[in-house]
């Protein structure tokens, strides 16, 4: 097997059993260049059951003030929300830009935006659009957002062409923000947190990197109480200078730094924030 982001090789590396939401024995692939880990019986699964997987499992928090698979979902999004504003505050985003938030589930996101802050951030999602205000498919024409923002959805992708498709959604002096978790080494532990059922991609810092470069992006933005990265092609520089501004100003903290940032550099199970 290949790797979907790099084309290494990969490896048999663990299984995890689940006897839950229609899983039993899951098998994790791990590539042997990039550390990338796909579950490669989320990768092989029919359609129609992952179509019945990802409907189980969304079901029990979608619409609901908490979600008993990530209890720190709601503060996390307020804190992605608080982000937004404040970079759109600096010019880093531009509010009056086209903007999505792609795999939108519920659009608490979007909500907390308009309400909060007065900023419109339209939603979508390919399997939960709830009503007219979200975008279709066919709104997402390449290159036509200036900021495209897609939080918890890297992890539930299986092919390299799906987070190239959202991804490709940027235009080219556009903004990317991406909210998924990156560890240094993935475990190679059944009971890692992160093994959820819906959960089939889990990214290194080299894959999340490999990621950035190929898309041509030049810089990064994290925001630890966000979980949150967004990424600019634009002048490095110019992006730095905005950011000690908004330290400065006693906003975020945010960190820089020219190319991918990496932050989580240790299991992950051992920082308590
Ligand atoms: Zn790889």
């Amino acid at each position: 097997m290949r790797c979907e982001i790099c084309g290494g090789s990969c490896r048999f590396d663990f299984t995890k059993r689940f006897d839950s939401f229609g899983l039993t024995d899951v098998q994790y692939w791990r590539c042997e260049d990039c550390g990338f880990v796909l579950s490669r019986t989320h990768a092989e699964m029919s359609p129609k059951d992952w179509m019945e997987l990802n409907e189980r499992c969304h079901a029990t928090y979608q619409g609901h003030d908490e979600n008993l698979l990530d209890p720190r979902w709601k503060s996390r999004m307020a804190a992605q929300a608080r982000a937004i504003a404040e970079l759109s505050g600096c010019g880093l985003l531009d509010p009056q830009g086209r903007w999505v938030d792609f795999g939108c589930g519920d659009g608490s996101l979007s909500d907390l935006l308009a309400a909060d802050y007065r900023l419109g951030l339209p939603k979508y999602d390919k399997y939960m659009a709830r009503d007219a205000s979200y975008l279709s498919h066919q709104d997402l024409q390449p290159a036509a957002f200036d900021f495209v923002i897609t939080s918890s959805v890297f992890e539930h992708l299986t092919r390299r062409e799906q987070w190239d498709g959202i991804e490709a959604l940027v235009c080219p002096a556009g903004a990317f923000g991406v909210a998924t978790l990156v560890a240094d080494r993935v475990p190679s532990d059944p009971d890692w947190f992160y093994l959820e059922p819906p959960h089939c991609a889990f990214f290194s810092n080299a894959a999340m990197d490999r990621l950035f470069k190929d898309w041509g992006y030049r810089c990064s933005i994290y925001d630890v109480a966000a979980r949150l990265w967004i990424w600019f092609r634009s002048d490095p520089r110019a992006v730095s200078t905005k950011v000690d501004q908004l330290n400065g100003a006693g906003l975020g903290p945010y960190l820089f730094r020219e190319g991918f940032l990496d932050y989580w550099k240790v299991d992950p199970r051992l920082r308590s924030a």
